[in-house]
């Protein structure tokens, strides 16, 4: 069920139980801003999902209430996470679905980076 963009934010997601150790991941990367992961169901040859560490329920809720260092650290971390997957030169494609007409359904903040194939032109 998709998800509203700003609500209060439930701290049984299935995101803040992977950042608090409860569930697991296949991380890629981590720092005091962000954590990366491989997406459990694939879209692309490549498909890692950067969150951040606050809790903020969509990128509605992350750039309105975040501090300039959350979004900085946030943004340079997944800049780091497509480098560090090869991506920079190929090319790749970021996502953020947002509030029930977005389509998200995990409500924690988070950015799709899908690499790894030509993924044309298509929008949305
Ligand atoms: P959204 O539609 O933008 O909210 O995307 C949520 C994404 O989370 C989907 O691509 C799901 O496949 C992915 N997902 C859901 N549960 C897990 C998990 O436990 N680990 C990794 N990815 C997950």
């Amino acid at each position: 069920m998709a998800v509203s963009g700003i609500g209060p934010y439930d701290p049984q997601n299935i995101f803040a139980r992977i950042l608090r150790g409860e569930l697991p991941c296949k991380k890629v990367y981590e720092d005091a801003y962000a954590l990366a992961f491989h997406d459990i169901a694939p879209k692309a040859p490549v498909h890692v999902l950067v969150i951040p560490k606050g809790a903020y329920v969509s990128f509605a809720d992350f750039s309105a209430k975040a501090s300039e260092a959350e979004i900085a650290g946030f943004i340079r971390a997944v800049g780091m996470v497509a480098r560090d997957l090869g991506l920079d030169a190929p090319g790749y494609r970021l996502v953020s679905n947002t509030g029930a007409e977005g389509g998200q359904e995990v409500p924690h903040f988070h950015v799709h980076l899908f690499g790894g194939r030509a993924l044309g032109s298509m929008l949305p």
